[in-house]
C-alpha cells in the first residue's frame, strides 16, 4: 500500500494507539480493582474539576470505543461510582455512540469497499436487508447485545447503512443498557464493606443486567409483531388453535401432535391424504423397486445355484400391485382414522386470507396460529420444446400402465436414480441424463462411480456432464438433444422422464397477498422456530426445506406445532444436527452427517475408517457381497462425524449411527455391543473394529509382549 495513501496512515495511527495500549499496559488503568483502589482520589479531584474530569473520561470513553479495546464496561461502572448516575448517564451515553461511529466509520472507510468488491454479489440479499430493516436490526442489535458492540460496530461499517442513522440508533438504543450499567456502577461505588457486596441495591442492580437482555428481547418481539400484524384485525374468538394446510407427512405429524396435546385443530387437504410420500414419493416407488430386485434377483438364478428362473409378468401388473401396496398403507393417513385422533379433517383447497384467517370450502375459519406444509411439486425446467411430448414426472409415473421401449431418465439425483434402477430392471432401455460431470453429485465421488459401473452393467446408459436443451420430435423419432463438452449429443426416446428437482409450493394460495417471505431458494422463509415472518404463521416439510425427506418433515413438524401451540412459554430451535437419508438404488446408499468431500470442503480435522462388506460372513452367504461403510472420526478420537454406507440394507444399517451421532456415542461404544451373528448389522461392529486397530496402543503392546515372554520362561 501506498504510504501516502490517507487509507495507510490512519491504519498505522491506529495500529500504534493500540500497540500502545497493550505494550504500556494500559488496560491495568481500566480494571476495577484499579479504579476501586483510586476511588477516593478521584472523589477529590472530580469534586475540585468537575467539568475537566468529565472532559477527560468522555475523551477516553471514546478512544476505547473508536479502537474497539476492551475496557468500556468497566469505564461504565466507573462512571457510575464516580459522577453518580445522570451525569455518567449522560457522558456515557454520548462518548459511547461518538465512539462507536467512529469505530464504524473507520471500518467503512478502510474496508467496506474491499468487502463490497469482493463479496458484493454474495452481500446482495444482506445489502437489500439492510437498506430495508437496517435500523430495526441494528436497534435489536443495541438492545440485546448478542454480538459484543464494537464488533457491531465494525461490521456494520462494512454495509450500505448510513452513518447519521447509526449514530441515532445507537444513541437510543445503547441508552437502556448504559442506564442498567450506569446504575449498577453508582451500587459500587457505595461498596465499602465486604457486607456491601450482599446490598440489596446492588444484588438489584445486577439482576437488572441480567434479565435486561431477556426484556428487552420480548420488547422487541412484540414491536416486531405489531408491526407486521399491522392492518390486520385480529379476531376477538378463536374457532381453532391451529389450522394446517397440507395432509403429507409434515402435516399430518403436526395436525396429530395438536390433536394429542388437546389442541382444537383443523387439517385441510386438497388432493389426497397421506400427500407425495404416500400417493407419489416414497411408497410407490420403493413398491416398484422391490419388483425390479425380484427381477434382478431371477437374473442372477445361477449364482444362488438355481439352473434358471424364468420370469413372465405384465407391467401393467406390476404397476397394479404398486398401486394395491399404497391402498393398502393409505388406511394409515386416512380421514377416518384421524379424526378418529381428534383432528378435524377438512377436504377442500385453503386459503390463507390473514394472519389469523384460513378460507376452506366457502367458509373462513379463525385461528390463533397456522402451519403451512404444502409440499413441493417437480420442477420442469425450461427446455425447448418439452411441452410438445407427454413427459413423465413422479407425479403421474405411476399411471403408466405400457412400459416404455427405451426410457430417457432426466436427473442424476436420488429420484431419477432409483426409477432409472427400476425402469431398466422391468425391461426398459433406459438413459440417465445429468448435467453434473457425476450422478447422485452429493456423495462421495467414488460412491457415485460405484453406482454408474452398477448401471452400465446392467445395460443403462449413463450420460454425465450432459445439459438438456431441446425436445424435437422428427420423423425418426423422440429425441432429447444434450450439449456435452460443445457437442451435441442426440438421446432417443419413447417416454421422457423428468427428475430434476422439486419446488416448494409457495403460490396460489395467499402468501403473496399476505406477504409471508419466500427464501432466494423459492421456500417459505422461516427462523430457527420455524416461524415465517409472521410470527404465528409456521412452516413444516418440503415447503420449508431445506432438506426434502419424510423425517424431515415429520421432525420439523414437532417443532412447528409445539412452538405453535405452546411458543409464548417456551420456543424450540430445530435440530438439523443428525439428519440421515438414504438412496434407494441396488446397492443402497445411505449416509448421515459430513462425507469425506464435505469434511475436506469444510477443514474438518478428520480420520476415516473402512470395512468393505464384500468381505462380511451374512452378506457373501447372501451372495450381497459388495459396497462398504466409511465412518469419519473426530481426528485422535472416536467421535463420530459421518457414516457413508453402500450395499444392501444401508438405510437399516445407517440407523446405528444416526443414534450414535444423536446421542454422542463414539466408535468404542458400537464395538463394545454385541451384534447379533450372522448380520449385516455386524459389519458396523467391524468398522468399529478397524478404528481400534488403527489406534492401538503399539508401545504398550510391545511391553505385554514381553511380559507375555517372560512369563513363558
Ligand atoms: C419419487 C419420490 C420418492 C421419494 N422417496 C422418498 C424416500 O424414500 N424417503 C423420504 O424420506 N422421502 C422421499 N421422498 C420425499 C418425500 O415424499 C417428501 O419429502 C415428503 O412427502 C414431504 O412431505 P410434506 O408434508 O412436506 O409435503 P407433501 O407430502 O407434498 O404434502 C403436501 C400436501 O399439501 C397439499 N396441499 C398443497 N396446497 C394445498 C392447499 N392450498 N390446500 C390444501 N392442501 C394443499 C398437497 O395436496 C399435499 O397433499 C420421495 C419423493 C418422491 C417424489
Amino acid at each position: 500500500m501506498n504510504p501516502r495513501n490517507p487509507k495507510f496512515i490512519l491504519l498505522l495511527v491506529i495500529a500504534v494507539m493500540v500497540a500502545a495500549f497493550f505494550i504500556f499496559d494500559l488496560g491495568q488503568y481500566l480494571t476495577l480493582d484499579f479504579l476501586k483502589s483510586k476511588q477516593q482520589e478521584f472523589d477529590v479531584y472530580y469534586q475540585q474539576n468537575r467539568l475537566a474530569t468529565l472532559l477527560i473520561y468522555a475523551v477516553i470513553y471514546v478512544l476505547v470505543t473508536a479502537l474497539s479495546l476492551p475496557g468500556a464496561a468497566v469505564m461504565t461502572l466507573a462512571g457510575g461510582a464516580l459522577f453518580g448516575l445522570g451525569a455518567a448517564l449522560v457522558v456515557v451515553s454520548f462518548a459511547s455512540s461518538i465512539g462507536a461511529t467512529l469505530a464504524f466509520l473507520v471500518s467503512r472507510f478502510l474496508l467496506r469497499d474491499w468487502v463490497q468488491a469482493k463479496f458484493g454479489d454474495k452481500l446482495g440479499a444482506i445489502n437489500a436487508g439492510i437498506e430495508k430493516e437496517g435500523a430495526f436490526y441494528l436497534f435489536s442489535l443495541r438492545l440485546v447485545p448478542i454480538f459484543p458492540f464494537f464488533m457491531i460496530n465494525l461490521v456494520m461499517g462494512l454495509t450500505p447503512l448510513k452513518t447519521v442513522l447509526f449514530y441515532l440508533v445507537s444513541q437510543i438504543g445503547m441508552l437502556p443498557g448504559t442506564f442498567v450499567f450506569v446504575n449498577a456502577g453508582t451500587q459500587l461505588g457505595q461498596i465499602d464493606s465486604l457486607g456491601g457486596i450482599l446490598s440489596p441495591g446492588l444484588l438489584l442492580s445486577f439482576a437488572l443486567l441480567g434479565v435486561f437482555p431477556l426484556i428487552a428481547k420480548k420488547i422487541l418481539g412484540v414491536i416486531q409483531a405489531r408491526k407486521i400484524f399491522a392492518g390486520h384485525q385480529k379476531p376477538e374468538k378463536f374457532d381453532y388453535n391451529l389450522v394446517v394446510l397440507g395432509a403429507g407427512s409434515a402435516g399430518l405429524v403436526s395436525s396429530y401432535i395438536a390433536a394429542a396435546v388437546k389442541a382444537k385443530v383443523a387439517l385441510i387437504e386438497k388432493h389426497k391424504m397421506g400427500g407425495d410420500c404416500l400417493n407419489t414419493g416414497c411408497v410407490p416407488s420403493k413398491a416398484l423397486l422391490r419388483t425390479a430386485k425380484m427381477l434382478s434377483y431371477a437374473k442372477r438364478a445361477q449364482e444362488f445355484g438355481l439352473q434358471s428362473t424364468e420370469v413372465k409378468f405384465d407391467f401393467a401388473e406390476v404397476m397394479e400391485r404398486v398401486k394395491q401396496v399404497v391402498a393398502t398403507v393409505e388406511p394409515h393417513y386416512s380421514v377416518e382414522r384421524y379424526t378418529k385422533l381428534g383432528v378435524e379433517v377438512i377436504e377442500g383447497e385453503a386459503r390463507i386470507t390473514g394472519p389469523w384467517t384460513v378460507e376452506v370450502n366457502g367458509q373462513t375459519l379463525a385461528t390463533r396460529s397456522i402451519i403451512i406444509a404444502t409440499g413441493a411439486a417437480p420442477m420442469i425446467p425450461p427446455i425447448k420444446g418439452i411441452d410438445q411430448v407427454d413427459y413423465l414426472t413422479s407425479d403421474n409415473l405411476w399411471e403408466l400402465r405400457e412400459l416404455p421401449g427405451k426410457l430417457a431418465v432426466l436427473g442424476g439425483g436420488r429420484i431419477g436414480s432409483e426409477i432409472t434402477q427400476a425402469f431398466a430392471r422391468l425391461g426398459s432401455q433406459v438413459t440417465q441424463i445429468e448435467m453434473e460431470e457425476r450422478i447422485v453429485p452429493r456423495e462421495d465421488t467414488e460412491v457415485s462411480e460405484y453406482l454408474t459401473q452398477v448401471y452400465e452393467h446392467e445395460g443403462i446408459q449413463v450420460l454425465t456432464g450432459h445439459m438438456a436443451q431441446e425436445v424435437r420430435i422428427e420423423s425418426s423419432g423422440q429425441w432429447l438433444v444434450c450439449e456435452h463438452r460443445g457437442q451435441q449429443v442426440k438421446v432417443a426416446f419413447d417416454q421422457l422422464l423428468v427428475a430434476v428437482g422439486r419446488k416448494a409450493n409457495v403460490t396460489g394460495f395467499g402468501l403473496e397477498e399476505l406477504g409471508v417471505q419466500v427464501s432466494q431458494r423459492g421456500t417459505v422463509e422461516v427462523d430457527p422456530l420455524l416461524r415465517t415472518n409472521f410470527p404465528n404463521i409456521f412452516c413444516a416439510g418440503d415447503v420449508a426445506g431445506p432438506y426434502q425427506f419424510t423425517h424431515t418433515a415429520a421432525h420439523q413438524a414437532w417443532y412447528a406445532a409445539v412452538n405453535a401451540l405452546f411458543g409464548q412459554f417456551k420456543s424450540f430451535k430445530v435440530d438439523y444436527r443428525v439428519i440421515p437419508w438414504c438412496t434407494f438404488t441396488d446397492a443402497e446408499i445411505a449416509r448421515v452427517g459430513l462425507n469425506e468431500t464435505e469434511a475436506t470442503e469444510q477443514g474438518v480435522p478428520f480420520e476415516i475408517s473402512r470395512f468393505g462388506i464384500d468381505d462380511l460372513d451374512r452378506a457373501i452367504a447372501d451372495s450381497e457381497a459388495h459396497g462398504w461403510i466409511k465412518v469419519l472420526t473426530k481426528e485422535g478420537s472416536d467421535k463420530i462425524l459421518g457414516a457413508t454406507i453402500v450395499g444392501s440394507h444401508a438405510g437399516d444399517l445407517l440407523a446405528e449411527y444416526v443414534l450414535a451421532m444423536k446421542h454422542n456415542l463414539g466408535l468404542n461404544k458400537i464395538l463394545g455391543t454385541i451384534h447379533t451373528y450372522p448380520t449385516l448389522a455386524e459389519s458396523n461392529k467391524m468398522v468399529a473394529g478397524e478404528w481400534k486397530r488403527a489406534h492401538a496402543p503399539e508401545g504398550l503392546l510391545r511391553w505385554i509382549e514381553k511380559y507375555h515372554a517372560w512369563r513363558r520362561g
